[in-house]
């Protein structure tokens, strides 16, 4: 199974793919947990142009390019092979993440992003995306205390952008109610944890 974790900056997505990946092991599942731009080397090295680049940044469209060349590379040499195997996969972001920033966020048409997606991988969807939500007071708190990080590690971006990232997820979620979860992440990472594992219910072994 192939389980995507999505939401804004702050929302806990890789404090809960690590408590998701420790429960499946403890029930003795395998289970690949991954991350987004990264997974693979040469996807590692396509994030750090995304984030290490100074200045005014990359277009959205180019972008939108990287993100979709370090998926297809992540995607091909990673992700494809685990499930292959069986393996869990469990990945802190994914396309939808594409498609909230370079398109609500950056402008891009959503059919856009989903035909470099399937250039780039093939159309691949998770069997199910857990959309984590959290209030933006909650998050401003969050990133707050994170120490030394920036508040989005790609710089240039203001409220508006994120205000349109947050509302791009929400529309996708309600489009495809199947595909997604929505958790509510503004509690404890227990909490949170426990309605992630109650979402996941029906594909759990
Ligand atoms: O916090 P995280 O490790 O997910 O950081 C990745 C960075 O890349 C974040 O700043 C996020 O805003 C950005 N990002 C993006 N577009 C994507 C995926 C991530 O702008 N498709």
């Amino acid at each position: 199974k192939f389980i995507a974790l999505e939401g804004g900056e702050g929302a806990g997505k890789s404090t809960q793919a690590r408590l998701l990946a420790d429960a499946l092991r403890s029930r003795g599942e395998t289970c690949v947990i991954t991350r987004e731009p990264g997974g693979t080397a040469g996807a590692e090295a396509i994030r750090g142009l995304l984030l290490g680049t100074e200045g005014e940044g990359w277009h959205p469209r180019a972008e939108a390019l990287l993100f979709a060349a370090a998926r297809s590379d992540h995607v091909e040499r990673l992700i494809v092979p685990a499930l292959a195997r069986g393996d869990w996969v469990i990945c802190d972001r994914f396309v939808d993440s594409s498609r909230a920033y370079q398109g609500g966020g950056g402008g891009l048409s959503d059919a856009e992003v989903l035909e470099l997606h399937q250039i780039g991988s093939g159309g691949l969807l998770p069997d199910l995306t857990l959309l984590i939500e959290v209030a933006p007071e909650i998050v401003t708190q969050r990133l707050a205390a994170r120490d030394g990080d920036q508040a989005d590690r790609i710089g240039g971006r203001d409220a508006s952008y994120h205000a349109a990232v947050a509302a791009a997820f929400r529309r996708f979620a309600e489009a495809e109610p199947g595909r997604f979860a929505r958790i509510d992440g503004n509690g404890s990472a227990e909490v949170v944890h426990a309605a992630v594992m109650a979402a996941l219910g029906p594909v759990l072994p």
